[in-house]
């Protein structure tokens, strides 16, 4: 049996007529997961039984067995998610509500663990234990739909794993997500989030319909970029802010900067100014991420040394940025409170629920 998510729409196509019906079939199967979200296949009664019959004994409509939530008084949700394959991932609902706008967030995992481990990240701590389907990916999003009883309006790929390390998958999803029939999201509306895996930012750039880029940053002094992620010994500041140009060349989509502020190490008026003339490359923001502490997972010396920048040295360093003519925001700590901050997902309230080995 294989989760009807993981086909493409060709797949799909290929599936009907080699079983000798006709194509249009593979558009009612499309709508029927994506735009109605049926539970079961005999619930699609525009399809002949036969059809409906073929589909459930090859296909599971969803990968997600259970889920257990944790809220936090701020409204944000911490899924973790067991998927039928085994094991499970964590995702993070954040709503944003400011008069006429209202954002409806996901944060979604696209692995499980990470291989790359920098050296603020509990995810990181975990090594890299399987990459995510597409099924499992979109899952998170319809349970998330389902249990908050709405419609999300954003998805951000900055929960558990580097998204450009499962990139077929990765493409995939945002084909699905960004289906000019199904119209689940606007592309302007996604974000993937990438610790700088260069040739992966080009091939992101001539996908379809390309997404918003956040490339986490945390240096502009290359020797401490390296200590805080060891990505950055194989590709240097120089090479992403080339690809940066690049992705914003082809896409026209504004890059986003991800700048976690240590204290004592990158937030001083000097990184500031450095990280201004990086960002006005190509039209960017800088996201200013407090530091989320992760004293819940073991350190070694120079993790013990990270600390969180005061809430003045903060403000002090967004309006240094500022008065350089970047935009810069503080991205809010959602769910801090429940380990469902940035950086924080390693399932550190679960370990009897989770078997991830
Ligand atoms: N692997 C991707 C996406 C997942 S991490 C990436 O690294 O960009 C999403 C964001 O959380 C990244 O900007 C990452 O640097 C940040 N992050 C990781 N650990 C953190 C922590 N302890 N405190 C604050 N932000 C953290
Ligand atoms: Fe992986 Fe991103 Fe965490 Fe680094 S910050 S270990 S790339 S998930």
């Amino acid at each position: 049996m294989e989760f009807i998510k993981n086909l493409t729409y060709l797949d799909i196509e290929r599936f009907v007529l080699d079983l000798g019906y006709e194509k249009f079939r593979a558009k009612q199967i499309w709508f029927a997961i994506y735009r109605n979200r049926v539970n079961s296949f005999e619930e699609i009664q525009t399809l002949p039984k036969s059809l409906r019959k073929e589909l459930s004994n090859n296909f599971y409509i969803n990968s997600i067995v259970s889920n257990r939530l944790e809220k936090a008084s701020d409204g944000t949700i911490k899924f973790l998610f067991k998927f039928k394959n085994g094991s499970a991932a964590e995702s993070v609902f954040i709503p944003w509500d400011k008069g006429l706008k209202e954002r409806k967030t996901l944060c979604v995992s696209s692995q499980i663990g990470c291989a790359l481990a920098c050296s603020f990240c509990a995810t990181g701590k975990l090594g890299l234990k399987r990459n995510l389907t597409p099924s499992e990916i979109i899952d998170q999003i319809f349970e998330c739909e389902k249990i908050i009883g709405t419609r999300l309006t954003n998805i951000v790929f900055m929960g558990m794993g580097e998204p450009l390390q499962n990139f077929r998958t990765l493409v995939q999803v945002l084909n699905v997500l960004t289906d000019e029939d199904c119209k689940l999201f606007s592309r302007k509306n996604i974000t993937v989030s990438t610790s700088g895996i260069v040739p992966k930012i080009y091939d992101l750039a001539k996908i379809e319909r390309p997404v918003k880029l956040a490339i986490s940053l945390h240096s502009t002094d290359e020797e401490l970029r390296k200590k805080l992620m060891p990505i950055a010994k194989k590709w240097n500041l120089k090479e992403i802010r080339e690809a940066a140009i690049n992705y914003y060349r082809t896409t026209k989509l504004p890059i986003t900067y991800e700048y976690i502020l240590f204290d004592g190490l990158n937030d001083s008026e000097i990184d500031a100014k450095r990280l201004a003339k990086f960002a006005r490359a190509v039209p960017s923001k800088v996201n200013i991420i407090p530091f989320h502490r992760i004293d819940f997972v073991e350190l070694d010396d120079f993790q013990k040394q990270l600390k969180p920048s005061s809430f003045e040295k903060i403000i002090q360093f967004k309006n240094v940025l500022k008065s350089e003519g970047v935009r810069a925001f503080i991205r809010s700590s959602s769910g801090y409170e429940i380990n469902g901050a940035c950086g924080q997902l390693a399932f550190a309230n679960y370990k009897q629920f989770v078997q991830c080995e």
